[in-house]
């Protein structure tokens, strides 16, 4: 399998085609970015930490039978995924009060949310990537409703696999968003799942080891990343 042409550079990856119509490389850049690309700063190894912590996690998915669009590595920032059709929506599900929630609804952080609860973003970054609604996501066609029940089925599904395993290493999944997308009508899992698009707490400390860390000016930000990995078992260094 062959690189080819550079399909999309989005904020933080880019997407290059592949001489197989099915196979994208994606690459995971030192680029780092919150409020909608506003703060943009670049992070040393951040890309190969998520990188090999997004191999990780998908593998774990998929393990727990969830459809992931991950296939494998193929050097410290690229690995090589399923291509689909990427359905423009963020899902996001939240165990625990955090972020736009807490601005939104006025809510206080650090609020247990049970039963954990579901939005819909629109993928749209000059618009703030509005929060949108089964009926939005129907009437305009960004998915269909089948699909829609499966992205919410997928999502839940994904929390009971990792807030387990965050919970091995004594951590708290608090948030997190998901990308989907179709393969030959399938819904399937991809993007990505790192520390970039997640919140993870120290269960005791409550400590922020996420990307909440570049948010909030708080420093070690890759260092943390790479904490979560080694809570996990895995070493990325
Ligand atoms: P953004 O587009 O939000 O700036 P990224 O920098 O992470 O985000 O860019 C990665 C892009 O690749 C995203 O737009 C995402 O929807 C898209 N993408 C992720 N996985 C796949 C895939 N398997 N097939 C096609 N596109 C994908
Ligand atoms: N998230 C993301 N990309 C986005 C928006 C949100 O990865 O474009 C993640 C974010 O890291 C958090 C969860 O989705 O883990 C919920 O984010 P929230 O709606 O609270 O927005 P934020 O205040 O983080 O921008």
């Amino acid at each position: 399998m062959n690189k080819r042409k550079e399909l999309y550079r989005g904020k933080a990856k880019s997407v290059y085609l592949t001489d197989d119509k099915d196979l994208l490389i994606l690459h995971f850049r030192n680029d780092t970015s919150a409020f909608d690309g506003k703060k943009i700063e670049q992070l040393d190894k951040k890309g190969m930490v998520n990188n090999k912590f997004n191999a990780f996690i998908m593998e774990k998915l998929e393990a727990a039978g969830i459809p992931t669009h991950f296939k494998s590595i193929l050097n410290d920032q690229e690995s090589v995924v399923l291509a689909l059709e990427m359905f423009p929506v963020e899902c996001v599900v939240r165990n625990i009060a955090a972020g736009s929630i807490c601005k939104r609804l006025g809510i206080e952080e650090g609020i247990d949310l049970d039963p954990p609860t579901f939005e819909f973003f629109l993928k749209d970054d000059a618009r703030g990537d509005p929060m949108i609604n089964e009926y939005h996501i129907n009437s305009f066609g960004w998915a269909g409703p089948e699909h829609v029940v499966i992205m919410k089925e997928l999502s839940f599904a994904v929390n009971n696999v990792l807030k387990a395993l965050f919970r091995e290493g004594n951590m708290l999944l608090v948030d997190y968003k998901l990308e989907f997308g179709l393969h030959n009508g399938e819904v399937v899992l991809g993007d990505e799942f790192t520390p970039d698009g997640c919140r993870l707490w120290d269960v005791d400390t409550r400590e922020k080891l996420d990307k909440d860390r570049f948010r909030q000016d708080l420093g070690d930000v890759v260092e943390s990343y790479q904490l979560v990995g080694k809570r996990l078992g895995l070493n990325i260094n």
